[in-house]
């Protein structure tokens, strides 16, 4: 996969991986956090069902009758749906379980695949970052994702198992690029959950670094209880423990992607 042409606009980015528990959510919650804190315009729209990027960033279920389910299936707009966070500079469209249901209700429209791209549209000029979060699965709801971002952002947990579905992820990248999205590239992949107290994980980053070359950030994303106690707060890690190495680790993976951005609208 090519490295995508000079571009003006807000970087729409999907993080995407069909596997569960790998740290979509989380990366998705904390880098849009460290983005807005470094002075960026942040967006994160919720495409999980499960919603817990909403949760996580505070937003109770009570207060999301206007969602990402809404968006797509055509009753609202993304303007309507999206709301401001505790934190500032970042907004966020939430999701609800509705959105489980979605597929079957645009499945006959002609426009099912580029919903999501053409509702970001009309809010684009607003934000310098767009953050998808994505459903463990490749379904209609990720290549709507697909369609509408620039480039994805791969989360790889740090596990044995890591590189399994990594190329069913990438032929899918592929497809979407030939038929839905030309520009579509992959941004990069990090290393989550990363514990520095098992060979395996050593082992993983080296494998995945031989596989997949310099698109993977040299940033890597260690485990730290931290990072999972934060979301039951509400909070990103950042605003429970600024000083935990996961905070940190988050901050750095911010200024690399701004950095690999600086490289990519020079170019
Ligand atoms: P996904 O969105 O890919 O399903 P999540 O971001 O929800 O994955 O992460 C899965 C679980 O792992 C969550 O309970 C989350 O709190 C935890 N987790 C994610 N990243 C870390 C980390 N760096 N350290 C510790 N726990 C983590
Ligand atoms: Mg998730």
């Amino acid at each position: 996969i090519s490295s995508s042409p000079a571009f003006s606009g807000p970087r729409i980015l999907a993080l995407a991986n069909q596997k569960g528990g790998v740290g979509k959510t989380t990366t998705a919650i904390n880098l849009g956090t460290a983005l807005a804190a470094i002075g960026e315009k942040v967006l994160i729209v919720d495409l999980d069902p499960q919603g817990n990027a909403s949760t996580g960033l505070g937003v109770d279920r009570r207060s999301r009758e206007k969602s990402t389910y809404d968006v797509l299936v055509g009753d609202i707009t993304l303007a309507d749906a999206i709301q401001e966070t505790s934190i500032p500079r970042l907004s966020i469209a939430p999701s609800t379980m509705d959105l489980s249901g979605v597929e079957l209700e645009i499945a006959s429209a002609r426009d099912r695949a580029f919903r999501l791209r053409n509702a970001i549209d009309s809010v684009a000029s607003q934000y310098s970052y767009v953050l998808i979060d994505c459903p463990p699965s490749l379904n209609l709801l990720t290549i709507n994702a697909m369609s509408a971002a620039n480039a994805i952002l791969v989360p790889l947990q740090c596990e044995f198992f890591a590189l399994e579905g990594l190329s069913q992820l990438i032929k899918t990248v592929e497809q979407v690029k030939a038929t839905l999205n030309p520009g579509l590239t992959i941004h990069g992949i990090v290393l989550t959950m990363y514990d520095a107290r098992n060979n395996l994980s050593a082992q993983v980053v080296d494998d995945v670094r031989q596989f997949m070359g310099d698109k993977v950030y040299q940033t890597i994303i260690p485990r730290n209880v931290r990072v999972s106690e934060a979301p039951s707060y509400g909070k990103p890690v950042l605003l429970y423990d600024l000083k935990c190495v996961g905070s940190q680790a988050y901050l750095r993976l911010a200024s690399e992607i701004i950095q690999r951005e600086k490289v990519l609208r020079a170019a």
